[in-house]
C-alpha cells in the first residue's frame, strides 16, 4: 500500500516521465506522450521468425524471440536504459515488464508459457546493484501473464574467464560452463520464457538456452528489454 506521504510528496514533486525526465507521465503511465510515441519498439513478437530468431538460427532450439526496443544510441532508449542500470529503479522495470507482457499476451505466439526463468546476474554485480534487472524485467512479464517467475532456476557459477578474444564457439563453451540449473525438476516439460535485459552477442542467453534443454523443456522463447540493431 502506498503510504499516505507519497500523495503528499507526488503532489508537491509530480513525478517526471521515466524517459526523458522532463515532461508529466500520462496518467498511469511512466512515460509522457512524446516519449510513447517516439520509443524505438521493434515489433518483433508479432511474428514467430524475425531479427531476433534469425539471431539464434541454428544455433539453439528456439520456438520464437523478441526484444521489446530497439538500443540506439543517443535514442531515448538509451536514455531509458541507462536510467534502468544506474538509477536503480527497479519499479520501473517492472512497469516495462508488465507492459510488455501485456503486449506479449495479444500474439497467440506467447500464451502457452507456462513459466518465466530470468537470467541470473553474477553475484558480484548483484550485491553491488541490489538486485537483477533482468529479474525484474522477468516478474513484471510474469505478473502480467499470471504465471511465475523462477528467478534461482539458473545460477551462475563463480568461476570467470575473461570472453575478449575468444571465437563465438569458445565463448559459448566458457559462458555455458558457468550456468547450472539448480533443480531441473522446475522447468522440465514446461514452456519456458528466457528473460535477459539487453540482446548483444546473444552468448548469454544461448548457453542458458543449453542448460535448461538438458532439463527437456517442452518449448523455448525468449525476450529481452532492448536490442542492438540485428
Ligand atoms: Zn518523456
Amino acid at each position: 500500500m502506498t503510504p499516505w506521504y507519497r500523495h503528499i510528496i507526488d503532489l508537491l514533486y509530480p513525478p517526471l516521465c521515466a524517459s526523458c525526465g522532463v515532461q508529466r507521465p500520462l496518467d498511469h503511465h511512466i512515460f509522457c506522450l512524446d516519449c510513447i510515441n517516439e520509443l524505438p519498439e521493434t515489433g518483433f513478437h508479432q511474428y514467430a521468425e524475425n531479427p531476433f530468431t534469425s539471431h539464434f538460427k541454428g544455433r539453439i532450439d528456439l520456438k520464437t524471440g523478441a526484444a521489446f526496443l530497439y538500443f540506439s544510441r543517443g535514442g531515448g532508449t538509451q536514455r531509458l536504459l541507462h536510467q534502468i542500470k544506474y538509477n536503480n529503479q527497479p519499479e520501473l522495470i517492472v512497469t516495462i515488464g508488465k507492459w510488455y507482457g501485456k503486449q506479449l499476451l495479444q500474439s497467440e505466439l506467447w500464451n502457452e508459457i507456462d513459466i518465466v526463468v530470468p537470467v541470473p546476474l553474477h553475484w558480484k554485480k548483484q550485491r553491488k546493484r541490489g538486485y537483477n534487472q533482468s529479474a525484474v524485467f522477468g516478474e513484471g512479464i510474469a505478473e502480467a501473464m499470471g504465471i511465475t517467475c523462477q528467478k534461482n532456476a539458473l545460477r551462475r557459477s563463480t568461476h570467470d574467464k575473461s570472453l575478449t578474444g575468444m571465437k563465438r564457439l569458445e565463448r559459448v563453451q566458457t559462458i555455458g560452463s558457468s550456468f547450472v540449473l539448480v533443480n531441473p525438476n522446475l522447468v522440465k516439460e514446461k514452456h519456458v520464457l528466457l528473460v535477459d535485459d539487453v540482446l548483444t552477442t546473444g552468448a548469454t542467453l544461448e548457453s542458458c538456452a543449453l542448460a535448461l534443454a538438458s532439463a527437456k523443456i517442452a518449448s523455448l522463447r525468449m525476450v529481452t528489454i532492448a536490442t542492438g540493431e540485428l
